[in-house]
């Protein structure tokens, strides 16, 4: 076999130190299902999407197109895991909201909850600003280590188990975001 065959045979997506946890088929059912249930909720509201940077992407591109009602989308983008897989526990605020959200139903978007601390605070900044109502949308849920913050989430794609997992816009050192699925990495030494 040719070195030249041997590379094309495994690609980002064939990778072998993927496991892969969600298909894109399934995740592509659950944002549908999800969708539907916040069209359910919203008809008639000022919905706007927030999504959190840059994790959340995939996701939010997916679900807003899974919602059938008029919405707004922006984007806000904060500091959490400084330190590879660890939680910070401080919460920075790199990008804010372009537009206001006063008198507006707002659904949070992000791609996993692990502590819960990025999500508490921003709720806590977001709280002040006059939103009709806040809810939260993430595509995965960590409930094992939330020992730091009880969060209330609206919407909830799966529940994970308590790996560092990636893709469908979760990354591991910037890498992985464009897999189509979410997968586990089965050696994180052989990034
Ligand atoms: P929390 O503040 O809830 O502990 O962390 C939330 C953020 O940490 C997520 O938005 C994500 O960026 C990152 N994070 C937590 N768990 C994972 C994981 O398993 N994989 C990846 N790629 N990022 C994670």
């Amino acid at each position: 076999m040719s070195s030249i065959t041997s590379k094309i045979e495994t690609t980002e997506f064939t990778d072998p130190n993927l496991e892969i946890l969600f298909s894109e088929d399934l995740i592509r059912e659950r944002v549908g299902e999800l969708g539907r249930q916040i069209a359910a909720d919203h008809a008639g509201e000022d919905l706007v999407l927030v999504g959190v940077l840059k994790g959340s992407c995939v996701f939010l591109a997916d679900l807003m197109r899974a919602i059938d009602l008029p919405l707004s989308i922006d984007f806000m983008a904060v500091s959490s895991y400084k330190d590879g897989t660890k939680s910070s526990g401080d919460v920075e605020i790199l990008k804010d909201l372009s537009n206001p959200i006063r008198g507006k139903c707002v659904i949070v978007v992000e791609d996993i909850v692990d502590t819960g601390l990025t999500l508490s605070r921003l709720l806590e900044i977001l709280g002040s600003r006059g939103a009709k109502s806040i809810r939260l949308a993430t595509l995965l849920d960590k409930p094992e280590p939330r020992i730091k913050k009880e969060l209330s989430i609206d919407y909830t794609g799966f529940v994970v188990p308590n790996r560092f997992v990636v893709g469908y816009g979760l990354d591991a050192a910037g890498r992985y975001r464009n897999l189509p699925f979410v997968a586990v990495v089965k050696d994180p030494d052989k990034i």
